[in-house]
């Protein structure tokens, strides 16, 4: 293969585009994890992390990809054969229910259509029907990255806490931490499973669970097996700002940047920008004349848009020439939707040009691989981004410059 010039555009849902300050933090040297100057940065790091789950409570870090803190969640706070209630809203909850079943767990995993995000109201009858209350667990994946639906855990909450039922509420905020509002505290989850290499920027290599009073409780009396994943030799070690084992030091460094950039930002201000580069990318598909593979308005991801391939034609096929003419990754369809949906990443470090240059890339190879579309997407984007300033956007960017480059005859 030849040399392609220019910056790769990766524009997958993850990992996602690491930047410059991030890289430089996690060049440092390692240092040594039992003495002051780490136990400095682990403190920092561990507050930093509370603030971005919007929570009080222990957040912990495991040196781990994602599936790890998924299996943290289940072996801290569950015993074989408990019975929890999970919903098929995508491949990732998928995934999560089979680590589950594997750890012998009895899983109900109501049935989806990869369209739509979790239904409240069946979670309130599930709940409601569950007079004995077998069910130990609700989990939920917050935001499903292979369709681009967010479901609504606020909502899910109210409907937990008006069936009156006990049990734990476990939300996968992995590709919605740090570009999605999400609240652990407020939204009275137990635990949150997150990972470092989407929202959070940073390469893969950290897993977290942030962990409820509650949880941390039912977690003394929870059987499954565990020795690595353990919450308690974690917790109270870090309370002295340490590990109970060699931490991923230099993930760490990048860690506190990374906590840095998102609050030089301010964590309301990397929302609204996820929320407006996501509204543009529709508004591109939808002048392409595809659909959006998620059903339901309110349920649109702000970190990821999955895009269906009209009948007859190859997801898979039109990613390539992407890749192959002008250097950038898109999202392939995983499980069900496997070369059928390609996904535009637009979460983590990114910006107006970025996504400007992410769909005209889209539209291009829409076209070179002769996939029947209208054109006018990346236009219908580019006007959507020039007067986003008037339709919501919390941050205040600066707006129409009404003629200051005129000159004076
Ligand atoms: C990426 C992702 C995962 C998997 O994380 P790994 O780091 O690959 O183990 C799980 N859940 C969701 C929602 C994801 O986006």
């Amino acid at each position: 293969m030849s040399r392609m010039t220019g910056r790769h555009f990766l524009q997958i849902p993850g990992p996602t585009n690491v930047p410059e300050r991030i890289l430089h933090a996690l060049s440092r040297s390692t240092i040594d994890h039992r003495g002051a100057e780490f136990s400095e940065l682990c403190l920092e790091v561990l507050e930093g992390c509370k603030r971005i789950f919007q929570t009080q409570a222990p957040v912990l870090v495991f040196p781990a990809s994602g599936t790890g803190a998924w299996e943290a969640a289940l072996v801290n706070t569950l015993s074989a054969g408990d019975k929890v209630l999970m919903f098929e809203t995508g491949h990732f909850a998928t995934l999560w229910r089979d680590v589950a079943v594997r750890l012998g767990i009895e899983v109900d995993f109501v049935p989806g259509d990869w369209r739509h995000g979790v239904d409240p109201a069946v979670v309130e009858e599930k709940l409601v029907g569950d007079i004995n209350h077998r069910y130990k667990s609700v989990m939920v994946v917050h935001n499903e990255t292979s369709t681009g639906v967010t479901s609504r855990v606020r909502e899910i909450r109210q409907a937990m806490n008006r069936a009156k039922h006990p049990a734990l509420l476990m939300v996968d905020t992995i590709s919605s931490l740090g570009s999605i509002d999400y609240r652990h505290g407020q939204w009275e989850v137990d635990v949150t499973v997150g990972c470092s290499q989407k929202g959070l920027m940073l390469p893969p290599g950290l897993g977290f669970n942030a962990v409820s009073a509650k949880a941390l409780e039912v977690s003394k009396s929870a059987k499954l097996p565990k020795s690595y994943w353990q919450w308690q030799p974690m917790i109270d070690m870090n309370q002295k700002g340490f590990f109970p084992y060699t931490p991923a030091t230099n993930l760490l460094f990048g860690l506190r940047e990374s906590i840095r950039i998102l609050e030089e930002e301010g964590l309301q201000n990397v929302f609204a920008r996820h929320d407006r580069l996501a509204e543009a990318t529709r508004r591109a598909v939808q002048a392409w004349g595809l659909d959006i593979l998620c059903a339901d308005p309110r349920e649109y991801s702000s970190s990821l848009t999955a895009v269906m391939m009209p009948d007859g034609y190859s997801a898979d096929a039109f990613r390539k020439v992407v890749l192959d003419r002008f250097n950038m990754s898109l999202g392939n369809g995983l499980g069900k939707v496997a070369d059928r949906v390609f996904r535009v990443g637009h979460l983590g470090d990114f910006n107006d040009l970025m996504l400007a240059g992410t769909l005209a890339g889209v539209e291009m190879g829409l076209s070179l691989a002769g996939i029947p579309i209208k054109r006018g997407g990346v236009a219908a984007a580019l006007e959507y981004l020039e007067s986003a300033n008037d339709t919501g956007f919390k941050q205040q960017l600066p707006g129409k410059a009404g003629g200051c480059c005129l000159k004076k005859p």
